[in-house]
């Protein structure tokens, strides 16, 4: 689609809609219309009729109404991170929760009360002034919204579980326009599908998390190896996994060496594996329990030390900043044998960009400990998760990145559990939805009923409604 194919609507009733806002409402015409319809994954350029530009529950409710009266699809933004782009849509309206900013922290209760449009850099600013943090992303720049929704996986995961086991309450406008709370007392089957059931009941417009003393310093960072020692990586940490303290959450990556001045120039452009990590615990015990994984060989770098949480969590956001063409490929794994070691190692060595990550993400600790049924995150068992991350800095190369993350998925099938995790899907059709929430499904398919019964709410990881 183009900008010339989008649908015209009444000037009329875009004008009501405008002046029923507190918050902007962008256009196609507006000068800054393409910086608002812009989302991280550049792979998706996607035109939208409207942006509502949404200050609070009121705009909510007006864009909602505005988009049933005209029939338009409705695509819901909180930090634009969604790997197949469902934040934007061609000719639909976009519901842009960014400028919905305000964190609230009650230190005595180690709660937060944080609005959509945060993400984990903000959330984690005010939190670790009080020394508190709760499970939260990566790379700072993602939404607290849509990661707690999916389930959440972060460096405190293995300590303190999922963003999604942190969320106890949050307020919600429902597809019809009405404003519900979901907690433990309140609309509680509700509060079990928005952890890990994504956006498909409706819009959040406050996020109420648990707390817990973590820093303000932690022991943190990554040791590199050469490319060569990917097998022995690999095996040195499935060996180690097994005794693994939860204090210590790791992820092994296969990468090309970036050019990062935190690496020797000479390994600029070459095969890597490093060990990625966080201890939240003493400085003593980090520096036991990370011993193992910083001699397995000779590192290239070894950055592990103390350094503050919010440091490591914004660590490596440079390296993934917006406008990249990218692309998951992911799946649970019931373990690393050899046979799938060896071939996430051969397929490495033909990554057809220096962009395309392999990450294996170490589970287990406290986000296995929750009850299969406490939420509607469809696996908590396995001991890893497998992500095959293709990017390119721009379209060349995108579709054989594509195809070569596919590939390496296939190569390791017999070790995937045939499970995924919601928010490292692509768009890979109801199937896979279907396995990513496993026996969870059919009760988000009950929930949808009660507060979606139209599918208003169908871009994300679609659950539809029985009636479909
Ligand atoms: C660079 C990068 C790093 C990532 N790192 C991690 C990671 O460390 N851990 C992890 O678990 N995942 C990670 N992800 C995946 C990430 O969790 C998902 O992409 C997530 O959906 C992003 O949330 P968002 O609010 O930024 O995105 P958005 O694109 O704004 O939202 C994604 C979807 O969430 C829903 N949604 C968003 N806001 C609301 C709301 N207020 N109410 C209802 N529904 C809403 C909508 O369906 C929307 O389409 C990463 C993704 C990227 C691109």
């Amino acid at each position: 689609m183009t900008i010339h194919d989008i649908p015209i609507l009444a000037e009329g009733s875009i004008s009501e809609l405008e002046q029923a806002l507190r918050g902007r409402l962008v256009r196609a015409t507006d000068p800054d219309y393409d910086a608002a319809r812009a989302i991280w994954n550049g792979a998706h350029d996607r035109y939208p009729a409207l942006i509502v530009r949404a200050t609070g529950a009121a705009d909510v409710i007006r864009a909602l109404e505005f988009a049933r009266s005209e029939e338009l699809s409705v695509a819901v933004r909180g930090g634009g991170h969604s790997i197949p782009g469902h934040s934007s849509v061609d000719g639909g309206l976009v519901i842009d929760l960014s400028p919905m900013q305000g964190i609230q922290v009650d230190p005595q209760r180690r709660i937060a009360r944080a609005q959509p449009g945060v993400t984990w850099s903000s959330f984690d600013h005010e939190t670790q002034a009080f020394g508190l943090a709760t499970t939260g992303g990566l790379i700072s720049s993602t939404g607290i919204a849509g990661l707690t929704l999916g389930g959440g996986i972060g460096w405190l995961m293995r300590k303190h579980g999922l963003a999604a086991d942190n969320l106890r309450a949050a307020d919600v406008v429902t597809a019809e326009g009405h404003v519900v709370r979901a907690s433990a007392g309140e609309n509680p089957e509700l509060l079990w599908g928005l952890r890990g059931g994504g956006g498909n009941f409706g819009v959040v417009t406050s996020f109420e998390f648990q707390l817990h003393p973590v820093g303000p310093m932690v022991t943190a960072g990554a040791v590199f190896y050469p490319g060569d020692r990917a097998g022995d990586v690999l095996r040195a940490h499935r060996d180690w996994a097994a005794t693994a303290p939860d204090e210590l959450t790791t992820l092994v990556n296969l990468l090309t060496g970036p050019p990062a001045p935190l690496l020797p120039e000479a390994w600029h452009g070459r095969p890597l594996v490093a060990v990625i990590g966080m201890h939240v615990g003493s400085p003593d015990a980090a520096e036991r329990d990370l011993q193992p994984l910083r001699e397995i060989a000779t590192p290239v770098a070894d950055l592990f030390g103390p350094m503050p949480y919010v440091a490591m969590q914004s660590l490596v956001d440079p390296l993934w900043g917006p406008g990249a063409h990218s692309y998951m490929k992911a799946g649970y794994l019931r373990g690393l044998d050899d046979q799938a070691i060896d071939a996430l190692v051969a397929q490495y060595a033909s990554v057809t960009s220096p962009k395309t990550e392999i990450h294996i993400q170490h589970m287990g600790g406290a986000v296995a400990r929750v009850a299969p049924d406490a939420t509607a995150v469809g696996e908590r068992s396995a001991p890893y998760i497998l992500n095959v991350v293709a990017s390119t800095f721009t379209r060349d190369g995108y579709d054989e990145a594509v195809d070569w993350a596919q590939a390496t998925h296939a190569a390791v099938a017999p070790a995937l559990t045939g499970s995924t995790y919601v928010n490292f899907l692509s768009s890979e059709g109801d199937e896979r939805v279907r396995a990513a929430y496993g026996p969870a499904y059919d009760r988000l398919v009950a929930l949808k009923d009660e507060y979606d019964p139209t599918n208003m709410f169908s871009l994300n990881q679609n659950v539809p409604p029985s009636g479909a």
